[in-house]
């Protein structure tokens, strides 16, 4: 009886997303919603594990992290589970792209981003606001239970600001200014935010890539 119940638990099929932050799985889980299928972090899965993220692209990695999630739900036999995961990060045109992805590395994994934040507008003196631009980006992988897979990457478009405003967001939002609405991206409500962001975005997208590929093959 009771073997029987966790064979149905495992063979009923799941969305996996791989992170540990409670503010994706609230804005995956919000934008996933009406798919009807359990949402649940790595953790939750029982899955955690870390990977090194050296991929060269924020698809790599996202593809890097999603594979290595979906090879470990698979050893824990759960066979149907649909894997997702995430790269993003901050691109500067007027630095070479940097910090790009390595954002979340930029001067060192533990340092605050008021520091970080502070080195990149230092190091954006003298730049003018033609060449100020920079945006968000974000890959999101997904492999599908037969190991097929779908990838989804969209953008935030803005430039680095003169000063870092706001207290909403996190990491780089206050020196990210977003000129159409005269505001930094740190001064946004968190809801407004989630619908004009680049993961917000890509989310949405792959929703859509999700939901053909399962209409179009069922047995998946
Ligand atoms: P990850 O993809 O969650 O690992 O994020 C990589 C890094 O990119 C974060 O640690 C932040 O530094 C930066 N980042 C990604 N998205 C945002 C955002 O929406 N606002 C501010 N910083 C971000």
């Amino acid at each position: 009886m009771e073997q029987d119940k966790m064979r149905d638990q495992k063979s009923s099929r799941r969305i996996v997303f791989a992170t540990g932050n409670q503010g994706k799985m609230r804005e995956i889980r919000e934008i996933m919603s009406d798919f009807d299928m359990e949402i649940v972090s790595m953790k939750e899965a029982g899955v955690e594990t870390d990977v090194v993220e050296d991929g060269k692209s924020f698809i790599e990695n996202s593809f890097l992290k999603a594979e290595v999630i979906a090879a470990k739900c698979k050893e824990c036999g759960y066979t149907e589970d649909i894997v997702l995961a995430d790269d993003s990060g901050l691109v500067v045109d007027a630095l070479n792209g940097e910090p790009g992805i390595y954002s979340a590395r930029y001067l060192g994994e533990d340092t605050p981003y008021s520091v970080k934040n502070a080195e990149i507008l230092r190091r954006m003196e003298g730049v003018p606001k033609d060449k100020r631009s920079a945006r968000f980006v974000c890959a999101i992988a997904c492999v599908m239970p037969d190991g097929s897979k779908l990838s989804a990457e969209e953008t935030y478009e803005g430039a680095i600001g003169y000063e870092e405003k706001g207290k909403n967001g996190f990491g780089y939002d206050p020196i990210f200014y977003l000129p159409d609405r005269g505001l930094y991206s740190a001064e946004l409500d968190p809801d407004e935010k989630n619908r004009i962001s680049h993961r917000g975005k890509a989310l949405m997208k792959m929703r859509e890539l999700l939901a053909d590929k399962l209409a179009s093959t069922p047995i998946l």
